[in-house]
């Protein structure tokens, strides 16, 4: 009688514009104990933002690990501190809870652009929005993280559960050589089925919206060098261009024959002269020279930004030919730094975990999320796993002023999005929808 009067019912359902189902009883249990422990969880990010943790503050990044680090044993999870000493940074907390179910990689950082230099150091909130350096960048995604894996505690859906968290400690601030200092997260995207990355959500009037992609960012330096004489012979068989006119051809070829959508390169600094030169920090340049001297040397550095590695690789092409295309005389050297973000390209796979996002979002009543447009997005660790890994990042807080004095979050997103993670999460690793 009742499988009857259920078939009844499913027939007389009107056809739904998109699938919504019920949430569980386990996550309406999760969707609780987030609520429950709201204030709990912004006491924990106050203790998190009040510990200084700028990338070159190698002590304080790893007492925000040890925090992170006291959340996470009691859950279950076996975690381990990566020493990254031979990088000149800190180190990473890679923790692991092993489980049946498909590996699940969260990724967030414990360091802030905030050196203890900063005159921007305490937590303070006022109703539902906090202020503080690095709330929202990242310390209110760990939180988002530690809140989600608590739900999923205690609504049972962690114990089966297949879950790594890769928190860097040099995110805003990556240590050299790069390879080492993101060996350990590389490794863990190579066998995650899925990736989360937790840092800032976007929002925009008051809309939240799922990032599938990020561009990437990298710096170039250029440096030209000409012939130098008496002005009165510049242009000459002799003489040439000098390394001013070089450096200005390059610069304007870019402009003018590489624009393309999703694609930015910008010049940062520049200098010329003779003679001209760049500190080894590559951010403060000096030169000299007189009007009747043709320039003997000429530096440039910018950024480069790109979608997919293809425009990566093509573009960097590109640029080369331009500034191989030498005035006479002249010479120039195109140069990328290491240490840059690759991009997360926007694929089907991503666009996929987007889907489950939202499917999540209908069940507990969110709104869905539309893709924000990548070209407005910063770069994150979650490039570094992208090309091996589907990825959804911008799961963290909801807030501004990120990297500046007065940045600040949406308490309130806090609740929303360990929500989000909880739900997506447990259902990813259990399989089905
Ligand atoms: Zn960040």
């Amino acid at each position: 009688m009742r499988l009857f009067l259920a078939a009844l019912l499913l027939l007389a359902a009107p056809a739904a514009p998109a699938a919504h189902a019920e949430p569980t009883g386990a996550e309406r249990a999760m969707m609780q104990t987030v609520t429950q422990e709201h204030d709990r969880h912004i006491a924990l990010l106050e203790r998190m933002v009040n510990q200084n943790s700028g990338s070159l503050n190698l002590a304080g990044v790893r007492a925000v690990g040890d925090m992170a680090r006291a959340e996470l044993e009691p859950l279950g999870f076996e975690v381990r501190w990566v020493d990254m000493t031979e990088t000149g940074r800190a180190g990473h907390l890679v923790a692991t809870h092993a489980g049946r179910g498909r590996n699940i990689l969260l990724i967030g950082h414990l360091d802030t652009v905030f050196e203890p230099e900063s005159p921007f150091q305490r937590f303070e909130r006022t109703g539902s929005r906090a202020t503080g350096p690095g709330i929202g960048d990242d310390k209110g995604g760990v939180v988002v993280i530690i809140a989600a894996l608590r739900a999923m505690q205690a609504a049972g859906t962690l114990k089966d559960a297949s879950i790594t968290v890769v928190l860097t400690g040099d995110e805003e601030r990556i240590g050299a050589p790069a390879a080492i200092a993101r060996r350990d997260l590389v490794e863990a995207g190579r066998v995650a089925a899925f990736a989360l990355e937790f840092e800032n959500l976007a929002v925009e009037d008051e809309q939240d919206f799922g990032t599938i992609a990020r561009r990437s960012s990298n710096n170039w330096t250029l440096r030209t060098s000409g012939r130098t004489g008496h002005s009165s012979g510049v242009f000459n068989d002799t003489l040439g261009y000098g390394a001013i006119y070089e450096m200005a051809r390059i610069l304007d070829g870019f402009r003018r024959e590489l624009p393309e959508p999703n694609l930015t390169y910008n010049v940062g600094v520049i200098a010329g002269g003779t003679p001209a030169a760049i500190d080894a920090e590559g951010f403060s340049v000096t030169a000299s020279g007189k009007t009747n001297i043709v320039a003997s040397t000429a530096i440039a550095r910018g950024d480069l930004r790109t979608l997919t590695a293809e425009q990566d690789a093509r573009i960097r092409a590109g640029m080369q030919t331009i500034v191989d295309a030498h005035l006479p005389r002249t010479e120039a050297e195109l140069v990328f730094g290491e240490g840059g973000y690759p991009p997360m390209a926007p694929t089907e796979g991503n666009r996929a975990l987007l889907a489950r996002l939202n499917a999540v979002n209908r069940d507990l009543g969110l709104p869905e999320m539309a893709e924000y447009d990548p070209a407005r997005r910063g770069a994150a660790d979650s490039g570094f796993v992208a090309a091996d890994v589907d990825t959804l990042g911008g799961l963290g807080v909801a807030g501004g002023n990120a990297h500046a004095d007065g940045e600040w979050i949406d308490l309130d997103s806090l609740v929303r999005q360990s929500q989000r993670a909880a739900v997506l999460i447990s259902r990813l690793s259990l399989g089905g929808d």
